[in-house]
């Protein structure tokens, strides 16, 4: 015989429904007469009778436990603290790693042009070299407003060091910069990485230290854990992944930490004569624009994009070799794409502050 049958639970929600064949095996006294269900393929029919009628008997007693587990998983949720929401706000900050000399030569008229500053995590070990930040344009850069961070003595990969070797590394490259007459209080690891250790010596000597993660950071962020993103444009990192970045700082109220290294830009070029010289200056004409030649190839010049805007049809010829080139494509160039981000942020977000490491902690109360 067939037949059907509903299990009711509290507030008459019928949750399962079984079809039932007769069988002489077992009584129907447990079902109150209304048949045999067909069991499951991996279930017994004495075990899914004595399921059933378990259920059946039982489902208030089901339907507590179930309000009971539902109350604990609520209770163990995070719970955002009103007072921390209310203290975040939408920032972003650059920061420029290893104290590359185009800090000064490039970044500082861009920013200083559009009323911003930014911060340099410099390394002692390289201070006052070729191609490096000399300690009075440093003293420059801190007078105009700029932040001033470590990056240690050497660059070393922290977490290969002796907690010995780690305090050398962060208190003496703090002290140099103090010896030199500039504030420092917080740090960059180098490469981006730290571990527990690191960040507990980073802790005795500086306010705060900044890795990678490709995360934004919040009132609520560990000072020694800071978050950030690369941006460095490159054939996989775009402007416009740049400028999504900002939009989701901005609608989260996050603060965005986005850094970068020397400031370049390369080019495609064809028509090579001559032996460009390393460092020589470089003119573009018709466009007018300088730069400082660093390497080339048979089809590319990279160089330090100082003034100006190259353009494709230039001619670029070096100052000293003579040598020259047709620019056919600009591949990238790091002076312009600084500059269309930080007019983004004034153009679509004139109220998102665009802050120093140090400043960005003050805002956020993050300690
Ligand atoms: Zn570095």
């Amino acid at each position: 015989m067939r037949c059907d049958i509903e299990i009711y639970f509290p507030y008459q929600k019928s949750i399962l429904r079984y079809s039932y064949i007769a069988s002489s095996a077992y009584s129907t006294e447990g079902i109150a007469g209304k048949g045999f269900p067909t069991r499951p393929p991996a279930c017994s029919d004495r075990v899914f009778l004595n399921l059933y009628n378990l259920l059946y008997h039982n489902r208030q007693l089901f339907c507590f436990a179930f309000v009971l587990i539902f109350i604990s998983a609520c209770s163990t949720a995070p719970v955002i603290d009103p007072s921390v929401m209310i203290k975040s706000k939408p920032l972003i900050t650059f920061v420029f790693d290893d104290g590359n000399e185009t800090d000064y030569t490039v970044a500082k008229d861009i920013f200083s042009a559009r009323g911003e500053v930014a911060s340099t995590a410099v390394v002692t070990g390289w201070i006052n070299t070729k191609d490096y930040l000399s300690v009075s344009q440093l003293t420059e850069l801190q007078q105009t407003g700029w932040e001033i961070m470590g990056h240690t003595v050497s660059h070393p990969n922290l977490r290969d060091l002796s907690e010995s070797q780690l305090e050398a590394e962060l208190s003496q490259s703090k002290a140099a910069l103090e010896g030199w007459g500039i504030h420092v209080r917080n740090m960059v690891y180098p490469y981006n990485k730290s571990n527990e250790t690191v960040r507990r010596i980073a802790a005795k000597y500086y306010r705060a230290g900044r890795a990678g993660q490709k995360m934004m950071n919040s009132p609520g962020s560990d000072p020694y854990d800071l978050k950030s993103y690369s941006c460095e444009l490159s054939f996989w990192h775009k402007m416009d992944d740049i400028k999504g970045l900002i939009d989701r700082a901005y609608s989260e109220k996050k603060w965005l930490i986005l850094y970068q290294h020397l400031i370049d830009a390369k080019i495609r070029i064809s028509g090579k004569r001559g032996v460009f010289v390393p460092g020589e200056m470089l003119s573009f004409i018709p466009s007018g624009a300088a730069g400082k030649y660093i390497k080339d190839s048979l089809w590319s010049i990279q160089f330090v994009p100082l003034s100006g805007t190259p353009q494709p049809g230039d001619t670029v010829t070096g100052l000293s070799s003579g040598a020259s080139a047709k620019l056919w494509e600009v591949y990238y160039n790091e002076r312009e794409a600084l500059t269309e981000m930080i007019e983004y942020v004034h153009k679509k977000y004139p109220d998102m502050q665009i802050v120093t490491i140090d400043k960005g902690l003050d805002l956020l109360e993050i300690r």
